[in-house]
This record gives C-alpha cells, structure tokens and sequence, in this order.
C-alpha cells in the first residue's frame, strides 16, 4: 500500500534528519521534494499546494530552526499535517437509537462494493452485531448471486427479491430485520460504469424513502482523482456520510486517500485491502499517516493479531514454549494463524523500518505454502518428534509435498534455529510468531 510514495517521502526525511541544523534552503528543497511526490503520487493539484504551504509556515518557524533536531521536527509537522489531511480524527459509523441501523452503499458498477458490503458484514459480525445484507442491485441478476454467495461464507441472512423496485425491496428488508432480530441492514445499490442520471436518481429516492443512518460512497483507491471527481459527484447530489476505498492493497500511490477529506468533505471511513473478506480496516488517519511516512503501524498490527490469534491456542503455545517441547504440529499451527491475519506482505508493512526494506524484495508467500505443504505431507510421528526424519523420510516428503530435499533440509534448519531461540527465551513471557521463515 502506497509504497511509490513512501519511498520518496522517506528518502527525503532521511536527508533531513541527517543535517545537523536546518537552512531556509534545506527546507526549501525539502519541500519542493514533498510537493513532487505528492503531485506524483496523484494527489489533487489544490490539495499538494495547501499541504506544502501550510507545512512551510510552520516549518520555518524560530522554533523549528532553533531546536536540538530540526529535521526530526519537520518530519512530525509533516506527520501532523498530514493527519489533518487525512481528515483528522478517526471517523466511525452512525448507529440507530431504534434498531436496524442502515447502511446504505453506493458507487460505480467494479468499485468493490458487493464485496466491501460482505466485508462490512463480517467486521460487524466480530462487534457482535447481528447484519443483514440486502441486494437491492436490481440491474444485475450476477451481482444479486455474488452477494448470496458472499453472505452464505459468512453465515450472514441475505434478503432478496431478485428483480424488482428498491424502495420496495429495502422496505420488507426492514421487516425482514426486525423480525428476525438482525440489528444492521447493509444495502448493496445498484452501481453503473459511469455516473448516469437514472442510476443518480434511483439512489436520491431511496435515500428520500429509506432514509438510512449512513450512506457511504465505495470506490476503487486505484484509480486516483478519477475516484475523486466521481466522489465530488455523488457528494453533491447524495450528500454521502463516508467514503469506503477499496483495492488499497493495490495502490501503490495514494492519491485517492489523501485527496478526497480535502476535496469532498467527507471522511474515509474503511479501506478495502485485498480480496478476501477479512482485508478490510477501519480507516484511522494518524496511523495511516504513520504507515505514509514509511513509520509502519504497530497498533493495527497488535489488534489484528488479538482479533485473529486463538487466545486459547496462544496459551497453550506459550506453556509448550515455557518447556522447550515445541514441535512441528504447533509450528504449522502458528504459520495457519498468521495466515488469517491476511497478507504477508501487508502485515509486514506495519512493522516500523520494515516498509523500506521491503521495497524491492518481493514477499515470497509461495515460501509459506511450500512450507506448509512440507509439514502437511510428514507422518504425525515426525511432525512430533522431527528428528526422525533422516534422508529416505526427507526425500519422500520432498517427494509428496512437490518440493524439493533442499527446501526439507532448509526448513529444518529454520525450525531447529527458532527453537534454539525458543529455549533462550524460555523464561521471557512469548506469545505468537517469533522467528517465522519468512521468505
Ligand atoms: P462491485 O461491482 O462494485 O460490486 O465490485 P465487486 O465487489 O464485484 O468487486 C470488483 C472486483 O474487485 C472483484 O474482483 C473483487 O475481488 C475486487 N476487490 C474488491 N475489493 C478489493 C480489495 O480491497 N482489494 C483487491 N485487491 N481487490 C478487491
């Protein structure tokens, strides 16, 4: 994620934190680097020229010049500014005093919607709220069969009449809700490939009839200002509370995300960031800046690993730890949790310092499939106790896991390597993935 632009954002911090003190010309050239990877990274014209003016007024500021570290205190008005941007504080979703809450989605026919509409549903689901998702794309018979399929993987209700009036369809979804007891209803509107005014139309009247408690406009954050001029238009007819960008794990820029507060008013509220239907995050703006200006995310990654990691399994792991009698079962056990926390690579960029290391070595998954299969294809006896495993056991693993003996031997080294440190850390309270090869 936005991986272009924290390169250059960190190589100039980099030089700026070198100086020992500050020069008006320094900044200067500071600045002007900044402005040049915002504008490439595709952020608004208007929106570079505010951010880097009102970064210079505070940056030449007595204060800055005089102090111990003048670049460290650029890089932090940087940062603040750039939360500001990024709309400040953390916006969340309305609730109804009177359940079902409603939550209307809009956006262009391929933006992520019918998907971001299933991720929603399984994030609220882990709040312990009870959604209920209503295809009310009455256009398109596939979209109405995607969002079934979506809600069965989740064991969320789908309400649908196939084709028919929204308004109407919306309505006996409420009903629907309350008799059933579901507290949310998330509704998937129709979307077009471009703005048209029948598509325009339609949502203006369900907003009218529904009136929903939240209305938040998806779009794909690949597509830069095309995004935020298709926002700037649904704003003005529709007055949307929020902005969902899908498709974060592939924008590689970022001009969507730090645009469109600026140009529409209205807040990022989630990020789509891959395709499964747990990458989805509350969009935080003083972490995401973190995460811009290549300073990584600790808290997201913390919450992801509590949300995902089987507290009963991590205790038990950690007693096994305390006597030194980690095995490969409990090896594959770990790889299979960091696994649900989403993608490697994207877990790893939360990690402060990493970001910049990652630039060019591309995370291998493929390393933590083959290793998994290796493991899989072992007998129960050699997972437990692997060193058993001697060359014709090695070789017939290599053999059913399609890898080769290298990989066996490699990932035996790995694995006595991180027991070696397990032992060391025997008497150190650890919990979860210390050590893992990671490609
Ligand atoms: P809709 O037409 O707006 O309902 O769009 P869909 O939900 O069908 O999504 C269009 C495509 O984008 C599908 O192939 C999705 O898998 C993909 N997609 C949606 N959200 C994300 C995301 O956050 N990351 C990635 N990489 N792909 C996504």
């Amino acid at each position: 994620m936005l991986e272009e632009l924290t390169s250059k954002l960190e190589s100039t911090f980099r030089r700026l934190r070198g100086y020992g003190k500050l020069t008006e010309k320094n900044i200067a050239d500071s600045l002007k680097e900044i402005r040049r990877a915002l504008l490439e990274a595709d952020v608004n014209y208007k929106v570079v020229k505010d951010f880097v003016a009102s970064v210079q007024k505070k940056a030449v500021g007595e204060e800055v010049l005089r102090s111990v570290t003048p670049g460290q205190m650029i890089v932090k008005i940087v940062h603040d500014e750039m939360v500001r941007l990024l709309g400040g504080t953390t916006a969340t979703l309305k609730t109804a005093g009177i359940p079902p809450t409603i939550i209307m989605l809009v956006g262009l026919q391929g933006s992520g919607k019918t998907t971001f509409a299933a991720k929603l549903a399984k994030y609220l689901q882990k709040k312990n709220r009870k959604p209920l998702l209503v295809a009310a794309d009455v256009y398109r018979p596939a979209a109405i069969q995607q969002l079934k399929i979506l809600g069965r993987s989740i064991n969320v209700p789908v309400y649908e009449e196939g084709i028919g009036d929204p308004v109407k369809i919306a309505f006996n979804a409420i009903s629907y809700a309350r008799q059933h007891m579901l507290d949310t209803i998330i509704l998937d509107t129709a979307g077009r490939l471009h703005i048209d005014e029948q598509m325009m139309e339609e949502l203006v009247k369900i907003k009218k009839r529904i009136r929903p408690h939240e209305i938040l406009f998806v779009a794909d954050g690949m597509t830069g200002q095309d995004a935020v001029n298709t926002a700037s238009q649904f704003a003005e007819r529709l007055n949307f509370d929020g902005v969902v960008l899908t498709k974060m794990d592939g924008d590689a820029r970022g001009g969507a995300a730090l645009s469109i507060k600026a140009i529409t008013g209205k807040p990022i509220k989630f990020m789509g960031v891959g395709e499964k239907l747990e990458d989805i995050e509350q969009f935080h703006p003083d972490r995401m800046a973190s995460r811009i200006l290549g300073m990584g995310d600790v808290v997201t990654l913390v919450e992801k690993a509590q949300e995902t990691i089987d507290q009963e399994k991590a205790a038990k792991l950690e007693q096994k730890l305390r006597k030194a009698e980690f095995d490969l079962e409990d090896f594959l056990d770990q790889l299979q949790q960091i696994k649900k926390m989403g993608s490697l690579e994207s877990i790893l960029r939360m990690i402060p310092g990493v970001g910049s290391q990652l630039k060019n070595a591309q995370v291998d998954e493929k390393n933590l499939v083959r290793v998994e299969a290796i493991i899989n294809s072992m007998t129960k006896e050699e997972r437990r106790n692997p060193k058993i495993l001697n060359g014709s056991r090695r070789k017939r693993i290599a053999m059913g896991s399609g890898t080769r003996v290298q990989d066996v031997n490699q990932l035996m080294r790995q694995f006595e390597q991180m027991k070696k440190m397990m032992k060391q850390m025997k008497n150190k309270s650890f919990r979860g993935f210390g050590g893992m090869p990671f490609g």
